[in-house]
């Protein structure tokens, strides 16, 4: 059932309380201040805002910054992501120290129309993980309406992405939830075909479930990265001392027999005997030598996993195809990238989500030469997974 958004509904006067995903990577200067490193994230959530803003409602912003420990640390304080914010927005942003209580309704209450309001991080509250009902109360009285627009949040049930919706008198998306779900709703059940799949990473055991599911809609399925290592030694060829996990051979030998040649592994590996970036490395074709470990895809690879993309109509991608953090073995990450953008240049729906992948589309400058950038890792796979996400699910839908 379709579900309501923020565009559906009448805002003015109204206190919106809205999820969003600040959780942003911060630097400290010299004099020991915060910063805002990369603003992605808070950019992506400026449309909603604007559009409570322009409404003439108030907006009340909420997110998780980092994993402290369920109490207050001012490490994880989003004092600097409102002032980043008010930058970005061009107008005055207001911030709480608290995240509940009186003196939080009443700066509310105080606020004109229009005005905005950060509270301060939702996990310094040990409620919020646990979604316990008395944190989602009190969440729930600072709102009118609850705007659920932090979908990189969207597959955890804590107070603030599903306890608090389930109490506030509107529970609505987003305009970035709403986007998200309308591209990867579309991969996942209308794709155009060929309807290729690219999954990377590190394990295997992460992503069963979502290689199972793509598996069902899929016309071709590569791996990358060290789950490609499970995959071969499954398969019985050598892998050297490439990562791999042990107790998921018989599931990997499962998924092969049931996928045929619909799982297409790499022909060709750069390898190193060490784990790191200045380790000489050479291209092994098939099997990897016992000194040797996989570390990115080969060339040969590259091209075949080429060959595929540029014919597909629709491409997922998630994960990494090498260790892309070591810059000599990320040539395969950013030669998948630079291949999606190929692929929409060629008319495909192009979905890229993960924090390496999207790294791999940036480091490039091609966010806008692919169809959607998903602002969510473990939530996209879920979604793909054929998962209800539970902050997705106790939003209100259109009659
Ligand atoms: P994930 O969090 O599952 O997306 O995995 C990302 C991690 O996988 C990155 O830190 C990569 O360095 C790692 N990775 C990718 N390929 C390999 C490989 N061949 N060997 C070891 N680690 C890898």
């Amino acid at each position: 059932m379709p579900i309501v958004s923020v565009s559906d509904i009448d805002l003015t006067g109204k206190r919106a309380l809205i999820r969003v995903d600040f959780n942003v990577p911060l630097r400290e200067d010299e004099t020991g201040r915060r910063h805002v490193s990369d603003d992605t994230r808070i950019r992506a959530a400026i449309p909603t805002i604007k559009k409570v803003i322009e409404s003439k409602g108030k907006a009340i912003l909420m997110s998780h910054l980092g994993r402290p420990k369920g109490a207050p640390d001012p490490k994880y304080s989003l004092a600097p992501v409102a002032e980043h914010l008010e930058h970005l927005l061009g107008s005055p942003v207001r911030f709480a120290s608290h995240l509940t209580g009186g003196a939080i309704k009443e700066a509310i209450e105080r606020m004109p129309a229009g005005g905005v309001i950060l509270l301060e991080n939702t996990r310094f509250y040990p409620g919020e993980t646990k979604n316990d009902p008395a944190l989602s109360a009190e969440l729930a009285e600072l709102a009118d309406v609850y705007i659920n627009d932090a979908f990189g949040s969207a597959h955890r049930a804590h107070a603030s992405t599903e306890g608090v919706a389930r109490l506030v008198p509107q529970a609505v998306m987003g305009l970035l939830l709403e986007r998200e779900i309308s591209y990867l709703g579309r991969v996942l059940d209308t794709p155009d075909h060929p309807f290729v799949a690219v999954l990377g990473g590190a394990k295997v055991s992460d992503k069963i479930g979502v290689i199972e599911s793509l598996l069902k809609k899929v016309d071709y399925l590569l791996i990358g990265g060290a789950m490609t290592y499970t995959f071969l030694k499954a398969r019985g060829v050598a892998i050297g001392k490439s990562l791999y996990e042990e107790d998921k051979l018989e599931e990997a030998r499962k998924l092969l027999r049931e996928a045929g040649d619909r799982i297409v592994l790499p022909s060709d590996h750069l390898v190193a005997a060490e784990f790191k970036n200045e380790a000489a490395h050479h291209v092994a074709i098939g099997a990897i030598d016992g000194d040797f470990m996989g570390m990115d895809i080969g060339p040969a690879t590259v091209q075949s996993y080429r060959d595929l993309l540029l014919k597909a109509r629709t491409v997922v991608w998630n994960g990494p195809m090498g260790v892309f953090e070591m810059p000599n073995f990320a040539r395969g990450t950013l030669a998948i990238a630079e291949t999606l953008a190929e692929a929409t240049e060629k008319g495909a729906l192009t979905v890229v989500g993960g924090g390496d992948s999207v790294a791999a589309i940036t480091q490039m400058g091609f966010e806008d030469r692919v169809s959607h950038v998903s602002t969510g890792g473990g939530a996209m796979l879920e979604f793909l997974e054929g998962i209800t996400l539970p902050g997705v699910a106790v939003l209100n839908t259109k009659p």
